[in-house]
């Protein structure tokens, strides 16, 4: 282990304003995983949560049982998502709910908007989009006999105005992209987008997944139409835990979701004969909402209220920034490419960087309690979740990555 690169992280570890909070995770100072680089695949669990969960099902699950329902959880997927809403998606309340997953609520807000633009033909998407993204576009379009026009992304970079001005027209009815790419971490211009989209007459639908909780978000005033996003990476809501959805308040006389079940209807507890949609963003609610799935994500969202949006995004920034120096130090000159954006106003919370070898040593790193993830075809992406990972943590990675790099070049004996 080189010792002065050691000794500068533990400069700016202690020179880090949000440090301490590293302490309040779970397995934070757990030495068999010297490096946790992939809190934006699975984020670390926080030990407010251990308590609040504890608490949850002695008091109110084992307590109040079922009087649970009237006395708190029915209302709670919307007093979440307005929590959720005022700390990091920038948005006023009455719009935002959680539940479901990222997958199920993309097709609900999908579905929903392609309705509010009937004879329009088009759905416009990246190539480089998430997966689900694209497949659950696909089927929609298979469905309902529309068209995706795919943008051919840079897979380093993203969409960028231009690109999307060029897709839409007066056939499209929905533009759906990722405000920070999975891959390159590119950082879209949502507001430049939602402009662009609604010169078309189009409806713009963001997959926040890689960017809430990590880069600050304005929906309202970028002027957004839907969002989707999940809770179990940068909130640390564990695994599978629900996702949100936004919808914009002047839709939501209208709009109309394809999953219609009893809790998404007015007055549920009537059992009326006939689907009418409950008042407001409950009628993006189809079955009984995931409660326990709720929990963890508050104690996230109380850090974060604390610490600020703004302090979050500048130990983002920091945290990536000093990543990309240590790769183009230790790994450039061992063949690896950068393939995120270096200017960081155009950049999450993530690095991706590219080498043959990336494929083989990810399992030699993860043995090693060095753990990034690995995206196809070979890709190694560091994860820097501002409120948990360390400057130490990322000098330790990097090297390791280095260390198995240079020992994968030995000829075997
Ligand atoms: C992680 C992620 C998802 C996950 O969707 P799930 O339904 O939770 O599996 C979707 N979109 C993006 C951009 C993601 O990064």
């Amino acid at each position: 282990m080189t010792t002065p690169a050691l000794a500068r992280a533990a400069a700016l570890d202690a020179a880090d304003p949000l440090h301490s909070y590293r302490d309040l995770f779970v397995g934070a100072q757990d030495s068999s995983i010297p490096a946790y680089l992939d809190g934006n695949s699975l984020g670390r669990p926080l030990r407010a949560s251990l308590d609040r969960i504890k608490a949850f099902i002695v008091e109110d699950w084992g307590g109040r049982l079922i009087r649970g329902w009237d006395e708190q959880w029915f209302d709670m997927p919307i007093a979440m998502g307005d929590m959720l809403a005022a700390t990091v998606l920038g948005a006023a309340a009455g719009q935002t709910t959680i539940g479901d997953s990222t997958t199920v609520l993309l097709y609900k807000l999908a579905r929903g908007a392609l309705a509010m633009r009937p004879g329009r033909t088009e759905i416009v998407v990246d190539r480089d989009n998430f997966p689900t993204d694209r497949y659950v576009l696909e089927s929609i379009a298979h469905d309902l006999g529309l068209t995706l026009r795919w943008i051919e992304s840079d897979p380093r970079g993203g969409v960028d105005a231009q690109e999307l001005a060029a897709a839409v027209s007066e056939r499209t009815a929905l533009v759906v992209l990722s405000h920070v790419a999975y891959r390159s971490a590119y950082l879209l211009d949502a507001a430049a987008a939602a402009q662009v989209t609604h010169d078309a007459g189009a409806l713009l639908l963001l997959d926040l997944c890689h960017s809430v909780g990590s880069v600050p978000l304005e929906l309202d005033s970028w002027g957004v139409d839907f969002a989707v996003g999940c809770t179990y990476k940068y909130l640390n809501g564990g695994p599978g835990s629900p996702a949100f959805a936004y919808v914009r308040a002047e839709y939501l006389d209208d709009f109309r979701q394809p999953v219609w079940g009893w809790m998404g209807r007015d007055q549920p507890f009537e059992m009326a004969q006939g689907y009418e949609p409950a008042q407001g963003i409950r009628r993006m609610l189809s079955g009984t909402p995931p409660i326990l799935g709720m929990l963890a994500i508050q104690d996230t969202l109380e850090l974060i209220g604390t610490a600020g949006m703004a302090a979050v995004r500048a130990k983002s920034v920091a945290l990536t920034g000093y990543a990309l120096e240590l790769v183009r130090e230790h790994l450039v000159p061992l063949g690896a490419e950068i393939s995120s954006p270096l200017e960081p106003e155009r950049r999450g919370g993530h690095l991706m960087i590219d080498h043959p070898r990336f494929a083989e040593l990810t399992a030699k790193l993860w043995n090693r309690g060095v753990i990034p993830d690995f995206r196809p075809p070979r890709g190694l992406r560091l994860g820097l979740s501002p409120l948990s990972t360390s400057f130490r943590e990322v000098t330790v990675g990097i090297i390791a990555v280095r260390e198995e790099l240079v020992r994968s070049d030995q000829p075997a004996l």
